[in-house]
């Protein structure tokens, strides 16, 4: 049995009880980010799974870290300041819920529920709710970052919405220059 099975059970048992949508059972928030996370296991494995460069490690020291999410949350905000360096964007009021999910195969659930499409991402970002789902069995720092460089071109251009292409081509920029 996935040892993800119960709590994720106990969850969504809970969450129809509120009667909510979403599976959230932990929250934690930033400045930039506010991270959704069903357990300690899915924010651990997204820990250690996310591993910075130095340059972009050697900031986290400056931050006040002490527990897993504190920890978890520096390296997010680090990761979002770095990406809006690469763009050259910085959005007023930009904030992103990033949610993390223990594989793709939640991924997918949440994806078909939603849109009805099966798809097989590790990774996705809605504009309509600000939020990166991410699989954090398949966490690197690149996908995060290319995820965070969707949500930065969807902050930045409010008005006028580039075109799907143009969109994916600078989330990829922000993924390839993230270590620079
Ligand atoms: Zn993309």
């Amino acid at each position: 049995m996935s040892r993800f099975l119960i709590p994720v059970l106990f969850i969504l048992s809970w969450l129809q009880a509120l009667g909510a949508e979403n599976v959230s059972a932990e929250e934690q928030q930033s400045r930039y980010v506010t991270l959704v996370y069903g357990d300690m296991s899915v924010l651990q494995d997204f820990n250690s799974n996310l591993r910075l460069n130095s340059t972009l490690e050697s900031a986290i020291h400056q931050k006040n870290v002490i527990t897993t999410a504190d920890e978890v949350l520096a390296k997010v905000d680090i990761v979002i300041e770095k990406v809006q360096v690469v763009l050259s964007m910085f959005p007023d009021n930009y904030h992103v819920h990033v949610v993390l999910l223990p594989d793709v195969s939640e991924i997918s659930r949440i994806y078909k529920e939603k849109y009805g499409k099966n798809v097989t991402n590790i990774a996705y970002y809605s504009i309509s709710e600000k939020t990166i789902y991410i699989s954090v069995a398949d966490t690197r720092l690149r996908v995060l970052a290319h995820e965070i460089g969707h949500s930065v071109v969807d902050y930045y251009f409010q008005q006028v919405r580039p075109p799907y292409n143009i969109h994916e081509l600078m989330a990829q920029f922000a993924e390839q220059h993230v270590t620079d």
